[in-house]
């Protein structure tokens, strides 16, 4: 009854009177039309004013206060012609997800009557009521406040609802005290020092007409559709995004059929307007398909410059998220919606421009370009190699552990899949042979010695965490619920570090006269000495794998608990401080918060599971227990019904007292032990309850059974 009230209103929950696409919209029209890019906001200012704007929103430069009232006025003139009422400084709490609080344009005046206002203060500083968003313990020494600083570098869009629009000004997040209580900030400061140490590197090159080096984002972004109706008749799904129980049903991903399988129609009508909304803010939708799982989708956007790409990135989840529901779908982006069947990642497709337009981990056609391409690729692999509990780190939740290591992701162990091309030319320069006709012309390549680098290659291995994809590097291990944003950050930073390490020596080396394409020989052939181990073009998810692995001495952070763990460690606290990135404090409450979102989802799961076991799956096995026991005919299928249920219920009702034992005490007052608790004792508790829970699905009359089955969720489209 409970429930089939819950699923009505639901159901009867609609959109109504919001645009949908129609055929006739151009794309090309449609596309940013609800953001105020940079042309448009440069007709709306006077020279001077613009001028001001560019310098900060391209060089960076401090945002001038004497513009910003004008700024202000400009944008509020845009936005309310597009129909905005409300204005609100959007940012990157440390939840992962986007916050936002809505100030009306509307100001009453002394005579009874109102005029819009945005000032300029308004568009460069707000300050939220914040005292609720994780902090670390960041804001508790000093100020409980905190506020918002409006980022010039990433545009202001409109977001649309029903009954208006909403001017969202991208903003970063910090304390009175100026620590970073967000993902946007450490990401700004990650991009500024990737910036410096790649130009110190072009400079070493001869490469002096750049002023602008930035990282290149492009994340693919997998996910659930399920129809609604079976989302709010289980608690799980709604309480913790994942199914908590479900057996197996007969047929799972086995056939294949699904991937890049027609798009069922009433998933493609989603998708196009889904697009259609991603269009208008400015998201450079790519590309659409089904993938592996049944119900499972993915969606990719162009690349970007990568803080732009991670707003975007955000703005693509919440997109999927609200426009599921106008069809009766919901979109699930947790990383392990259902067990047995694959789960979603996010790849963050990464690499280094110039606004010259140089794409630095591009092979090129020149040798020069070929020199320049090694030199990039080298800093990656060192960096990769030198920080593998960062990138493992960068990733880890509760729900992505559920993912990496499963046999169907990367695994917890971080490796670089380079291609048989690419790793040639690395073991060729270490054994000397790459360089025989250094005479002959730079590096030797293009030359018959090496073969030419490969571009675009066609090797398409999937199981590698970490892939060199023609150009660019492709992070798989990302998980489908997160922020881009660490990821991205760690990125910049270890390969920044790693580009000024090798920079440094180069520049060492030609300072004794040595000549610069025999110091970057010597540098490369160095580098993949000591850091090729973190190569391999094999299969990441064979146990040989895993032993090789072992004796290359590569780090397995098998849970997030652990990878989490890692993150002060000193190698990382002073990559951060001196990259200006993050300072300990602010990495330490990084730390802190990832262990308080670890315990308290796992928490969640926990007392989730014991609710539903106890009040739905125990009551409805009982039943049909009691209705088979019932049947006073002599039997053999009677008697083996009921002897196989009395058993397996029996060990439900064990599992479920040690699960309820686990679930009553919270393992200690830090968030460290706490954590340890539920991955050592609550986990492997919900466990014990959820095999004997499937156990009984399978032999439980349908309609004594309280929950839809896999079966249900994923294969009604
Ligand atoms: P896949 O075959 O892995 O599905 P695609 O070739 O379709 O991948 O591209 C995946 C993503 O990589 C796209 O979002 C694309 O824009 C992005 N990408 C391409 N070049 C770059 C680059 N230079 N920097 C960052 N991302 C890039
Ligand atoms: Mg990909």
């Amino acid at each position: 009854m409970y429930e089939y009230e819950v699923t009505t209103a639901a159901r009867n929950w609609r959109l109504e009177g919001v645009k949908t696409p129609s055929p006739s919209d151009v794309v090309t029209d449609v596309f940013a039309s609800d953001v105020l890019t940079t042309e448009e906001l440069r007709q709306r200012l006077s020279k001077p004013v613009w001028r001001s704007l560019q310098a900060t929103m391209e060089r960076g430069a401090a945002v001038d206060p004497a513009i910003a009232d004008t700024v202000a006025l400009a944008m509020k003139t845009w936005a309310m012609e597009k129909g905005a009422t409300h204005y609100t400084h959007w940012f990157q709490p440390l939840t992962g997800l986007t916050a936002e609080k809505h100030e009306s344009f509307v100001m009453p005046t002394s005579d009874g009557t109102a005029i819009s206002q945005f000032s300029g203060k308004e568009l460069i500083q707000g300050e939220p009521d914040a005292s609720s968003f994780p902090s670390g313990g960041l804001r508790a020494t000093f100020e409980a406040r905190g506020y918002t600083a409006w980022d010039p570098t990433s545009p202001a869009f409109i977001m649309r609802h029903g009954n208006g629009a909403t001017l969202c000004i991208p903003t970063a997040f910090a304390s009175w005290t100026g620590e970073a209580l967000d993902h946007k900030t450490p990401l700004l400061r990650s991009m500024e020092t990737l910036h410096s140490a790649s130009m110190k590197a072009l400079g070493l090159f001869g490469i002096n007409d750049v002023t602008k080096v930035s990282s290149t984002v492009g994340a693919e972004q997998e996910y659930f559709l399920i129809d609604e109706e079976f989302f709010y008749r289980r608690p799980d799904l709604m309480l913790c995004g994942r199914t908590l129980f479900g057996a197996r049903p007969p047929r799972g991903q086995e056939l294949e059929d699904h991937y890049f399988g027609s798009i069922p129609e009433r998933i493609l009508t989603f998708m196009t307007d889904a697009e259609h909304q991603l269009y208008a803010l400015g998201i450079p939708i790519k590309t659409r398909h089904n993938e592996v799982a049944p119900g499972q989708y993915e969606v990719a956007p162009i690349f970007e410059q990568s803080n732009v790409a991670a707003d975007h990135q955000q703005l693509v989840m919440q997109v999927l998220r609200n426009t599921a529901r106008k069809y009766g779908l919901v979109c699930l982006l947790h990383e392990k919606p259902f067990a047995g069947i694959n789960g979603s990642g996010k790849h963050v497709n990464w690499s280094v421009a110039t606004d010259t337009g140089l794409n630095l981990l591009e092979p090129g056609d020149t040798p020069q370009t070929n020199m320049l391409f090694l030199f990039f690729c080298a800093a990656v692999i060192k960096a990769v190699d030198e920080h593998q509990d960062l990138l493992r780190t960068c990733v880890a939740s509760a729900s992505n552990d559920h993912r990496l290591g499963a046999n169907e992701a990367p695994p917890a162990i971080m490796s670089i899949f380079l291609g048989d091309e690419l790793t040639e030319i690395f073991e060729r320069i270490v054994s000397g042979k790459g360089t025989a006709s250094r005479k002959a012309g730079l590096l030797g390549l293009g030359s018959p010695v090496l073969p030419p680098l490969p571009r675009h290659a066609g090797d398409r291995n999937r199981t590698s965490p970490f892939a060199f994809t023609g150009n660019k590097f492709e992070f798989r291990a990302v998980g489908s619920s997160q922020s881009v944003s660490f990821p991205i950050t760690v990125l910049n930073v270890i390969v920044a570090e790693a580009i000024l390490d090798l920079a440094g020596k180069i520049e060492a080396k030609t300072k004794k006269k040595v000549a610069f394409d025999a110091a970057l020989v010597d540098v490369l052939k160095d580098v993949y000495s000591h850091h090729g181990r973190i190569v391999f073009n094999g299969d990441g998810y064979s146990s040989k794998w895993h032993k090789e692995a072992e004796k290359r001495g590569l780090l397995s952070l098998p849970t997030a608990v652990d990878a989490i763990e890692r993150l002060m460690d000193t190698k990382n606290t002073k990559l951060f401080s001196k990259a200006n990135v993050l300072t300990d404090r602010e990495l330490e409450a990084r730390q802190e918060v990832m262990f308080d979102q670890y315990f308290k989802t796992v928490n969640i799961e926990g007392e989730t599971t014991e609710w539903m076991a106890r009040t739905q799956i125990l009551p409805g096995a009982l039943s049909f227990l009691r209705e088979v026991s019932g049947i006073n005919i002599p039997s053999r299928a009677v008697d083996r019904t009921a002897s196989s249920l009395a058993t397996t219920i029996d060990s439900l009702s064990d599992a479920l007292e040690r699960l309820g034992a686990a679930n009553a005490e919270l393992g200690g007052d830090d968030v460290h032990a706490k954590s340890r608790h539920m991955r050592d004792n609550v986990l492997p508790a919900m466990n014990d309850v959820r095999v004997a829970a499937d156990a009984l699905e399978r032999i439980v009359a349908h309609d004594h059974w309280p929950l839809p089955g896999y079966r249900e969720m994923l294969f009604v489209k």
